[in-house]
């Protein structure tokens, strides 16, 4: 899905049914570049301007993660694949690596898009707020937090991503009508790609995702 789709949201919600990792490559860069560690370096620049990290940057970091323990059940991906590359090189890990004959056979990922159109996205973007210290996102023409800039859950103060002002925002929808769009018709061919309405209220979609992954338990 598009920035601003709800994957963080619905990919929060997924971790938390399945106890399995969310991984999200965005929170992943962020953290790198918050440690100033020479990924971070390397990415801070080219996010801020809300363009794509390297395929090879973002997919070691990818790989470094999934080797973890914690991801042996299984995990779901939040913004990755995000170019054709990159779901290339995914699929090649999971068969060659990931998936070996030592486990419990092959798995093939369920791909969810997430669709919402454009004027709702920015919207969607603009009025995002975040709250650093637990990752609980907000807006505030939609889902706004009882009281204005603070976290109903912790009284945190709520910020603004760096890359949701509205000059950043157009460039980050530019690259995914150009890069990342090419990866759900690369699913699609392949007749993995699950879609969803991501306009719907966001426990209905939550509850759309839940039937397709299950629909596929046991089958994938
Ligand atoms: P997100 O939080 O998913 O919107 O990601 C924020 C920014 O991190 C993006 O605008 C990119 O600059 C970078 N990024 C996140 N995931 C990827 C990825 N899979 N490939 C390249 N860049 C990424």
């Amino acid at each position: 899905g598009s920035p601003g789709a709800g994957k963080g949201t619905q990919a929060k919600r997924i971790a938390a049914r399945y106890g399995i990792p969310q991984i999200s490559t965005g929170d992943l860069l962020r953290e790198n570049v918050q440690r100033s560690t020479e990924l971070g370096v390397q990415a801070r620049d080219v996010m801020a301007r809300g363009e794509l990290v390297s395929d090879s940057l973002v997919c070691d970091m990818v790989k470094d993660r999934l080797r973890q323990q914690d991801c042996e059940r299984g995990f779901i991906l939040d913004g990755f694949p995000r170019t054709p590359a990159q779901a290339g090189w995914l699929d090649a890990f999971l068969e060659h690596e990931f998936f070996d004959k030592s486990r419990a056979g092959k798995c093939r990922p369920i791909v969810i898009l997430i669709d919402v159109d454009y004027n709702q996205l920015l919207l969607r973007l603009t009025g995002r707020r975040t709250c650093l210290a637990n990752g609980h996102i907000y807006n505030v023409h939609f889902q706004p937090p009882r009281e204005d800039e603070v976290c109903d859950l912790d009284g945190s103060k709520l910020v603004i991503r760096n890359d949701d002002r509205e000059e950043v925002i157009r460039e980050r929808l530019t690259a995914y009508e150009q890069q990342t769009r090419p990866v759900a018709e690369y699913y699609h061919h392949q007749g993995r790609l699950f879609a969803v309405n991501g306009s719907l209220p966001v426990d209905t979609v939550t509850d759309e995702v839940f039937r397709e992954i299950e629909s596929h338990v046991g089958t994938a």
